[in-house]
This record gives C-alpha cells, structure tokens and sequence, in this order.
C-alpha cells in the first residue's frame, strides 16, 4: 500500500510542546465524527473529558479499534479504553501506526468479526500489551465494570464477568492483577449488601449490648439493672444478696440482649441484607468474586493470526488441527487404550520453533505470515490423514500418530527434518527446530495422562 504516513487528528486545544506538523485540528467530538475516520487521534483534554470522549468513540465502528492517544493525565476510563499518554513526536507515533496498521490490515482482509469474542480478543491482539481493565464503578451492583466490554458490546448484553472466566477457560485470555474481591447477594447477584448483627435466637434486628449478672447461687442470668435494690445487688430470682464477684456472681459472657424475645447472647448472628432485592443470607452463603484484568493469552493471540488470514486457516484446517483441551483429552483415551491393549501402540511427536515468536515479530505480521504458511505446508507433507496435531502457542506443535510404532515414528522424524531445512534463509536462521518424540505404552510414566504427558515433553524440549 503506498500509504506511509497516518491521518492524525487532535481533538481538544492543540498541544503546544509537541512536534506534530501534520495534523488536523478539532475542537468538538461532532465536528471530528462529521467527516472521514483519521488512522490517529490525540485527545488533549482533561483526563475526566478524555475518558468520555474515548468511551463514544470505542462504541462506533470507525474508531473501534483506532489508536487513540491521551495528551494530558489519563483516568482509568482513559487507561481502559486509550492506548496510553501521546508519544513524543509524529516520528513515534508513525512507527506504532504501522505496526499497527499490519495486523489491522489482516484482519480487515477477512470478514470483520462479527461476534463479540472476536471483537474482543482482536482488539488486544492489534496493541502490544493491551488488557481488559476492570474499573470501579459505585452505580453498578457488582462495583466494578470492564468499560471495554462495554464499549465493544453494542447492543449484546453480555455478562462481564461470565465471559471472561469461559473465555479465560477456553484459554484466550488469561488473568492479571487481582483487583479487589467482591460479595454479593447469591439471588440477584448484587454487592450492595448491608451487614446487620441479629438475635441468635429469633434474628431480631432489636438487640443492644447490655450488662449483665450471673447468680451463682440459682444460675440466672439478667439484665445489670434487675439485680439493683436499694443500692445494693439482689438477685431478683432467689432474692440472694450478691456481695463478691468471683464468690457470689459474675459478668457472664452473655451480654447481647434481644428486645423481642428477651434473650441473651454471647455473639450476636451476622447477616447480610440485600439493598437491592430485599432478602438476607448469611455470610458465608453469599456469592464471592475475584475482580481481576485480563490480557490475551499467547494462544488467543495465535487465534487472532489464524482466524485472519484465510489461506492460513485452510491449512491449519487439512493437519486436522485440535485445540487444547481437545487434544488432550483425544491423547489421554489413547493412552488408557494402549494400558489396556498395548498393541497398537501410537506415537507423539513434540516439535518446538525454539526463537520462532521473537523472529515472527520482527518479520512483522506480513512477512511473518508467510513464513508460517510455508512451515505449515512443510509440515502438512509430514503429517497424514489419520495423524492429529495441536498448536497451543506459536512454538510448540504437537503430532500425535494413531497405529505408530517406534519404526514408523523414525520415517515420520525423517521427513520432518525438511521443515528445519526452512530455517536456512538469513533473516530467520534465528529460529531452530527442536523435536521430541514418545512411543506408548513402553515410554510413558505411571499415572501419565494427556496433559501430563505434554508437560513432561514441554519441559524436555526447554
Ligand atoms: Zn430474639
Ligand atoms: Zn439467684
Ligand atoms: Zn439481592
């Protein structure tokens, strides 16, 4: 494409100390979305103003998935939804652009990405680093919101917090920092919750703290103010004088006392009462949550590659490629039928593109395609129709060979050492090829199922 330099709009007052020749200048949001989408936004705006204008423009579809810059502090609308403080110069910002731009261009190329999932996941896979932020927000019942998914929405009513553990689950994403953790009510899943000590006995809420007196002599226990006569302490049940505490009586524990049924308690019940829906649960029935960020995983990275491009996914299509927890699990009945019936035994064979992640990014998405494609068709002649392989990160691939013993493993090896033959050419002589490989029964550990079996290869391939 002969386009090089990016479309950049500032919206706001015009950044004074910043080296920005060629820029248009906005000062309404209106104005800005009234003509075509800029590749760039800067926003100079207070941080407050900023996060606003930053949450419009996330829910439109041209400015999506567009780099947009925050001149001056950012608030943590801004930190959810912006790509970070304005880089120094137009220098800069081209370079993020373009690196930008390749990975935007892939995925423009296919089908724009209808559902949310993928809505979601390519807008971090398109910025390094980039996470779903969770951010506190008092007028929500569960306090904490992810103003990305949000954004990304539309009009879909998502639960945000359901999706991110399933996506989380299937390993797209993963989980960062622990925010807070949050109870809520297990009917209507609000957090505005209020706490209230109640009769242990009747769960009156009527109770106050009051001292009492114990009488040693006829065991009753009652209200300081019941045992006082004439200035001298009486108990009020067997009229005994009470003269030395410890001897006569004592303060009881019990000092909780009901105004409903009249009794007394030591520790008074704790219950949580919903402000929302009105019902009470107790503690420790109330529904916890972990509030967390998210960020892409290396396999939903590796998804957003192949879902893009639609050469790529035809031939990761014909290796009859698995995902995770597919794989292991088709590999974990595999080994309970050869612990059974050892014979046929099969095959796994681990290969790992040790560098292959460093050397792809500095390729850039393009050229980094390409070179993916041409491993892929190395591979696809290795590998035979009745083979299964995984791909859970860019450097590990997994093949699993059904009916395999050890001598046909070594012909399978062989051919395989024309996919190192790629790692020739200059620019990724970087990247080698490091092979593992098992026969079952003979070569696996007691209790060894899928999983553990790829963790054990994993570790050995370093
Ligand atoms: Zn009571
Ligand atoms: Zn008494
Ligand atoms: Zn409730």
């Amino acid at each position: 494409m002969p386009i090089t330099n990016p479309r950049i709009a500032i919206l706001g007052n015009r950044v004074p100390s910043a080296n920005l020749p060629e820029i248009s200048h906005f000062t309404d949001l209106g104005s800005l979305l009234a003509v075509a989408a800029f590749d760039v936004v800067l926003l100079d705006m207070p941080g407050t103003h900023a996060g606003k204008v930053l949450r419009k423009l996330r829910s439109i579809p041209p400015y999506r998935y567009t780099l947009i810059y925050c001149c001056r502090e950012q608030d943590a609308l801004c930190e959810a939804l912006g790509d970070g403080a304005c880089p120094a110069d137009s220098n800069e910002i081209k370079t993020k652009w373009r690196g930008w731009l390749e990975r935007f261009k892939l995925f423009n190329q296919g089908t724009a990405p209808e559902r949310f999932e993928s809505r979601v996941l390519s807008w971090l896979w398109m910025r390094d680093d980039a996470r779903i932020y969770a951010l506190r927000d008092p007028e929500v019942p569960q306090h904490y919101r992810y103003p990305l998914l949000d954004a990304l929405a539309d009009s879909e009513q998502v639960n945000a917090f359901v999706w991110l553990s399933l996506v989380a689950q299937q390993n797209w994403l993963e989980e960062g920092v622990l925010v807070d953790r949050v109870r809520l009510c297990s009917d209507c899943g609000s957090g505005r919750l209020n706490f209230i000590d109640v009769c242990a006995e009747c769960h009156a809420l009527d109770i106050s703290r009051q001292p009492s007196l114990h009488c040693f002599t006829c065991g009753h226990v009652g209200p300081q103010e019941s045992f006082l006569k004439d200035g001298v302490l009486l108990c009020p049940n067997c009229l005994n004088r009470l003269r030395h505490i410890g001897s006569d009586y004592d303060r009881p524990m019990e000092n909780y006392r009901c105004r409903s049924c009249q009794a007394f308690f030591v520790d008074a019940e704790v219950q949580a009462r919903c402000l929302d829906c009105g019902l009470s649960h107790t503690p420790d029935k109330l529904r916890v949550r972990e509030v967390r960020d998210y960020r892409l995983t290396e396999a939903g990275r590796f998804r957003c590659r192949q879902e893009f491009s639609d050469r790529s996914a035809q031939h990761f299509g014909r290796l009859n490629l698995l995902g995770g927890k597919d794989f292991y699990d088709l590999l974990s009945w595999q080994i309970q039928l050869v612990r059974r019936y050892p014979d046929p035994p099969f095959s796994l064979i681990g290969l790992r593109f040790v560098n292959l992640t460093g050397t792809l990014s500095r390729l850039g998405e393009q050229r980094g395609h390409a070179f993916i494609d041409s491993v892929t068709d190395r591979l696809k002649e290795t590998v035979r129709d009745t083979d299964r392989c995984s791909r859970s990160t860019e450097e590990f691939f997994w093949i699993m060979l059904p009916h395999t013993d050890a001598n046909g493993l070594a012909i399978v090896k062989q051919r395989l050492g024309k996919v190192a033959e790629l790692f020739s050419a200059p620019e990724i002589s970087d990247v080698s090829l490091r092979v593992i490989s098992i026969t079952a029964p003979q070569d696996l550990l007691d209790q060894e199922d899928g999983e553990l079996l790829l963790a054990r290869l994993a570790s050995e391939l370093g």
